[in-house]
């Protein structure tokens, strides 16, 4: 049974590698969407009926990567407020 709610980014139809910019905002695609220019947030809690869990090694280098990406980003909003 699907556990319920869910993130993306522990599910298998999920991808950070179409875009890069947007996946280092934390937004990737869904295989089952149609679009390229349609974006899921990966940590959003969701309600899905199509989810399928990652291995658990998967989920983490996942998380570790946006966390990173997310570390980079905040720093470099801090050092643009340096005078
Ligand atoms: S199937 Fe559902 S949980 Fe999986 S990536 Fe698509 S929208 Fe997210």
């Amino acid at each position: 049974m699907t556990p319920t709610p869910v993130q993306c980014i522990n599910c298998t139809r999920f991808s950070l590698r179409g875009h890069t910019g947007m996946a280092s905002q934390g937004y990737g695609q869904c295989a089952l969407a149609a679009g390229a220019g349609h974006f899921e947030s990966a940590v959003f809690q969701r309600h899905c009926a199509d989810f399928e869990a990652v291995a658990a090694d998967v989920a983490e280098r996942r998380r570790q990567w946006l966390d990173a990406k997310q570390k980079t980003f905040h720093e470099a909003i801090e050092r643009s407020k340096a005078p």
